[in-house]
């Protein structure tokens, strides 16, 4: 056994029978299982040092508001950036609605802001909302009858539309293609367009330095990359995060408050109103030194060799049709197996315990791109082995016999 895969005994969570069978958790891209130190980090915030952040004197409150913002520093240096530039929000969600709103004084009447065919309904419906309030104009970069962009046509889309705005995902969460965002921020900036890479997928597996990609904004979801729910990550230059707009106001990201007039804080204090979301951080923080530990090219190697493995046998099952970007990919493959509904697959599967998605996994336009009802889709993490897509394998066998 390679030193990756012995990190599934990190994951407890993956160590249990459902319907009587070994857990095969597959639905990584939904949200990833937590490694112990994630949840030990938990458990002694709230048994050890309970206390708000960057409000009382005490040794309790001191204590966990510099952790929590060790864990910015950690971060920020885990993405190349400064702590300066990161933003908590409460997900993926929530840092794109916040840069969304925050842009709408930059926009007029006809600019174009130019997303892509596989964005998640979260990098789709906040630019959408931002087109309608302000007369500006959503294009979009439609991708082939597999699911696939290719970065040409992207730069074409680019030159063609003179975008104010270029909002893309790193990595598709329904396909697993990877995107070739570098290229991509490189010609938006030429034309001088605001970019906003979605790395709510990408991040887990690509590890990006951010400063080297170079885009102006970055928005990550702590539970996808081994950390707790209902935290996220917006990065932003320095400039352009501090130049948007308050988003919600409220306590901590004042300066002064009279009944006449507030006056806010420098970012990233002034998108951080209220209590934050401090148990999740320090999990996250265990996250990231987790993360820190492991060799990212071992990581990406296993992973792929992984992938490789699942495509190889599912692609030899008859009847089974896969899409999207199979050579460039994060781990992800959606599939169908003939007119089946994905939806009774699914829960065939959860009969042998296997864990997979299915339906159209907040990409409604790429399915009805790729004229499809819905997926049902795999996705892999480091903790995966080669008996979770062996077990698979023969449950996905099992269904088909069983339905055929
Ligand atoms: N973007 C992508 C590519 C995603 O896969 C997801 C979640 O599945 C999101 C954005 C939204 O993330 P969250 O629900 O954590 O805010």
């Amino acid at each position: 056994m390679s030193d990756i895969a012995q990190l599934r005994n990190d994951f407890v969570t993956l160590n249990q029978s459902i319907e009587g069978n070994p857990l095969v958790y597959l639905d990584s891209g939904a949200t990833s299982q937590k490694p112990q130190v994630v949840i030990n980090e938990i458990n002694h915030f709230y048994s050890k040092n309970n206390a708000n952040v960057h409000r009382g004197l005490h040794t309790l409150s001191e204590r966990v508001t510099s952790q929590y913002e060790g864990v910015r520093e950690k971060l920020a240096q885990f993405l190349g950036v400064f702590a300066t530039e990161l933003v908590w929000t409460s997900g993926a969600t929530h840092s794109i609605n916040l840069v969304a709103s925050g842009l709408t004084n930059q926009l007029r009447y006809d600019d174009v802001i130019l997303i892509t065919a596989l964005e998640h309904h979260a990098n789709i419906v906040p630019w959408q909302q931002l087109a309608q309030r302000t007369g500006a104009k959503l294009k979009v970069i439609p991708v082939n009858d597999q699911g696939i962009i290719c970065t040409n046509n992207v730069l074409a889309q680019i030159q063609k539309w003179q975008p104010k705005i270029f909002a893309c995902t790193h990595a598709s969460n329904t396909l697993g293609n990877i995107l070739d965002v570098q290229v991509f921020i490189a010609q938006a900036k030429k034309i001088g367009a605001t970019t906003i890479i979605d790395g709510a997928q990408a991040f887990l597996h690509l590890r990006p330095n951010l400063r080297q990609l170079d885009c102006d904004f970055y928005v990550l979801s702590a539970h996808k990359a081994l950390g707790p729910t209902g935290l996220g990550i917006l990065f932003g230059k320095y400039e352009q995060l501090n130049a948007l707009p308050v988003y919600q106001t409220g306590g901590e990201m004042i300066e002064t408050v009279t009944f006449d007039q507030t006056t806010f804080r420098q970012a990233p204090a002034k998108f951080e109103p209220g209590t934050p979301n401090i148990s999740a951080v320090l999990g996250f923080g265990a996250a990231i030194d987790y993360l820190s530990n492991i060799n990212f090219s071992a990581m990406h190697k296993y992973e792929q060799s992984l992938f490789k493995y699942l495509l190889e046998h599912l692609s030899a099952i008859k009847g089974v049709k896969l899409y999207g970007d199979l050579d460039n990919n994060i781990g992800t493959i959606s599939f169908t197996f003939k007119s089946e509904h994905h939806y009774d697959l699914a829960m065939l599967l959860n009969s042998y315990g296997v864990a997979v998605r299915s339906g159209h996994h907040c990409t409604q336009p790429l399915m009805q791109a790729l004229n499809l009802n819905g997926t049902i889709r795999v996705s892999l993490a480091f903790y995966n082995n080669h008996t979770d897509i062996d077990r698979f394998i023969s449950a996905l066998n099992n269904c088909i016999q069983l339905i055929e």
